[in-house]
């Protein structure tokens, strides 16, 4: 097989067959399969993808998990399942138009220097709010992590085998893909384009979400904020040392009392405050190795269509 889509969706009833209408004729002339994996929907995602399954059995295959897994746990088990020349992940919401999968199987064809094709979002029909954010975020990753994390660089990308391959290779639970595309390394192309509206549906991505993301992908990816606790612990514990000794030189020399219950109220609450953020940057890190420690699957799959028994 030359070429595979992997498609996570949850929720997605209405946008399964204008996506797969939109692939189907973008991909005309191409040998390719569509793994669907339905993230365990709860709308009519499973009995649309199983309609369209019975129509196709050539190109379409479909996993259901048992419950709602998360986007990442959808990839992993789609990339697990695809065994080709070429695989490319895409939303379901064709928010990210099918034709450029056409172009990116081009450009790793003419270019076997390159291992994959990664599309980069330009932002352009997003919020100038929401803009900002997320480029400060691939801002603070890339510092963070010591790896060039591209603003924008989504998980709409076609690899090569040998990319899957490495990516199903690291097994661990708690997945942040943008870190892992970066981690695995590879030669990558980046090719911007600009995200289309959503077909139909709401985005599961909402703030609160996108920061319990972001604040998932630091901690996964970096040590950096635990050395930066032992910095700010070290700098405060210096400047304590000053400000004492100043104290100390100031009553021996003047012998006067020094007032202080003010300062000693904002010095307590503020180092009670920064004790506080440190134990919780501890503790994620601690909750993250307890989650890690238990190997749980990834996913659990319930159905699939399409499959040999053995390939999952
Ligand atoms: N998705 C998923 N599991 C989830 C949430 C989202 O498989 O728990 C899928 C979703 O159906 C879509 C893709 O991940 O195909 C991207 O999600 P969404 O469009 O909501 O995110 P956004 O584009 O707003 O970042
Ligand atoms: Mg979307």
């Amino acid at each position: 097989m030359k070429l595979n889509v992997v498609i996570p969706l949850y929720n997605e009833e209405n946008n399964i067959i204008p996506l797969y209408d939109a692939l189907t004729k973008s991909l005309k002339g191409i040998k390719y399969t569509l793994i669907f994996v339905d993230d365990g929907s709860i709308d009519k995602s499973l009995d649309k993808l199983t309609k369209i399954y019975n129509k196709n059995k050539q190109n379409i295959k479909v996993i259901g998990f048992s419950r709602n897994f998360g986007k990442e746990a959808a990839m992993f088990a789609g990339l697990k399942a695809s065994h080709a020349e070429y695989t490319c992940i895409i939303d379901a919401d064709l928010q990210q138009n099918p034709k450029y999968i056409v172009d990116m199987l081009k450009f790793l064809e003419d270019n076997p220097s390159y291992d994959e094709v990664a599309m980069v979002n330009d932002y352009s029909k997003e919020k100038r709010s929401q803009r900002f954010l997320k480029k400060a975020f691939y801002k603070v990753m890339s510092k963070a992590s010591g790896q060039k994390t591209i603003a924008g660089a989504s998980d709409f990308r076609l690899m090569r085998e040998c990319v899957v391959d490495a990516l199903i290779s690291l097994e661990e639970s708690n997945r942040f893909s943008k870190g892992l595309f970066a981690w695995v390394g590879f030669n990558t192309f980046y090719m911007t384009y600009a995200a289309d509206k959503r077909h139909s549906g709401v985005s599961k991505f909402k703030l609160k979400k996108q920061f319990n993301y972001a604040k998932d992908g630091l901690f996964s990816f970096s040590t950096k904020p635990l050395k930066i606790a032992t910095i700010l612990g070290s700098i405060i514990s210096f400047i304590s040392f000053l400000y004492f000794m100043e104290i100390l030189l100031q009553t021996i020399i003047s012998g006067k009392d020094i007032p202080g219950y003010a300062s000693i109220m904002c010095v307590i609450l503020i180092l009670g405050g920064i004790q506080l953020i440190v134990l919780g940057i501890i503790g994620e890190y601690i909750a993250k190795s307890y989650l890690e420690i238990k190997r749980r699957p990834i996913y659990v799959a319930k159905t699939k269509l399409g499959f040999d028994e053995d390939i999952l």
